[in-house]
């Protein structure tokens, strides 16, 4: 309980420092800096006065501590937006006004600057890739992919109404410190926003209410600059709820959306088997041509591997990075291939099949509803086969090969 009133103490102090019209009570004001003033016990820091205000006698509570880390944080905040960057400046208060108000940048909707160029190089990969071999070039996928991209677009106007609503309402309203935009801001975004895209795209893969959405982004036996552009019609409403922490952590909305279309046009060009492996070092640190073909891959090996968007750590972090194989050949597609070029069936297909599944299972509520949150393949009576399950088999398979050999 008390801890929750220095928390929101802490808060409150900080969002006072904010711009005009935001100014608190000097009562809660003072509290709050006097509660800054408190031993930092934990590392044995001490808060610097930056009026005469006595200081409070050493507290040496776990609530203050955790105060104070909250207190840490916004004093990295600070440091951001510090021209002087000393390290104890991360413990002076005094710097908590600079920069309060934050001019906006004026960033232009990336996403549309780059639909020309999507196009254009779609186009001069297909003449490339018929060239070299009429027969592996399909222009009715293609042109599949491309309605699935329009589409996207259409529906984005409606879905982007609310994500804007919902990162702008929690900015505004509960975050814990202003980041300014500065480039080491748009350092640190690269990173929070490619770590949220990790688990938003890893649980589309492994929930079956996400894989419903993302499903049509696999649904093409074709790899190429169109499969980049083969995107959801219905994940916009839903994917949102990976990135809450953004807002709440300061980062400015525009920021965010700015950093999201980044990594969407970063994920463009890596829709190519015109390009082998890019340098190693670039394969250690970033996604790649090779890495992701590995992701589109519906053989066992392959399947729910390297989710990562820009960086292709976060994978090797968590454990789900595989290689690209010279001796094992990616095949393109899902596990069951739905073989159509109907855009309608593309997005629709995989909600169909969810919902048919639930209902018809001849079992408990509970369990009907594990048909929306457990990995696509999974059953109510334990006949599916996950992903696990077959990479498992085909390790089996292999294993026999060998010894028979
Ligand atoms: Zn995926
Ligand atoms: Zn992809």
């Amino acid at each position: 309980m008390l801890s929750s009133v220095y928390i929101l103490f802490f808060i409150y102090w900080y969002r006072c420092s904010l711009p005009a019209g935001q100014a608190g009570s000097p009562l809660i004001i003072s509290v709050c800096i006097k509660i800054c003033y408190g031993s930092f016990h934990l590392f044995k820091f001490y808060f610097l006065s930056v009026t005469d205000a006595a200081c409070l006698p050493q507290v040496n509570s776990p609530l203050i501590i955790s105060v104070c880390i909250k207190i840490c944080y916004a004093r990295f905040i600070i440091l951001l937006n510090a021209k002087d960057t000393k390290f104890e400046n991360l413990f002076y208060i005094a710097k908590r006004n600079k920069n309060c108000f934050m001019e906006l940048p004026q960033i232009p909707n990336l996403i549309y600057y780059a639909i020309p160029f999507f196009i254009l190089t779609v186009i001069i990969e297909g003449i490339a890739i018929f060239k070299k071999n009429p027969e592996s070039y399909n222009i009715k996928d293609t042109f599949a992919s491309l309605s699935m991209g329009v589409g996207n677009v259409l529906v984005n106007l409606l879905s982007k109404l609310m994500v804007v609503f919902v990162i702008t309402f929690l900015y505004e309203n509960f975050r814990l410190a202003t980041i300014p935009f500065v480039w080491r801001a748009w350092l640190l975004i690269l990173f929070a926003d490619d770590f949220c895209y990790y688990w938003f795209h890893r649980i589309g893969h492994e929930s079956r209410f996400f894989w419903a959405s993302h499903i049509i982004h696999h649904s093409s036996q074709k790899y190429n600059l169109s499969t980049a552009l083969r995107q959801t019609w219905t994940g916009g409403f839903f994917s949102v709820v990976f990135y809450l922490a953004l807002p709440l952590l300061g980062f400015h909305p525009l920021m965010i959306f700015t950093q999201m279309s980044v990594s969407l046009i970063y994920q463009y060009w890596i829709h190519t088997e015109l390009i082998g492996k890019m340098p190693r070092w670039f394969e250690a640190v970033f996604n790649s041509p090779s890495h992701h073909r590995v992701h589109h891959g519906s053989n066992p090996l392959y399947l729910d591997r390297n989710y990562a968007g820009i960086l292709i750590i976060w994978d090797r972090l968590f454990g789900t990075f595989q290689p690209e194989l010279k001796e094992e050949k990616v095949v393109y597609g899902l596990h069951a291939n739905i073989n159509t070029y109907n855009p309608l069936k593309i997005a629709f297909h995989e909600w169909i099949a969810v919902f048919k599944d639930a209902f018809s299972a001849k079992t408990s509520l509970a369990k009907k509803l594990n048909y929306f949150i457990k990995p696509p393949g999974w059953k109510h009576d334990g006949s599916g086969l996950l992903s696990e399950d077959l990479r498992k088999e085909w390790l089996l398979d292999q294993q026999k090969n060998a010894s028979i050999n």
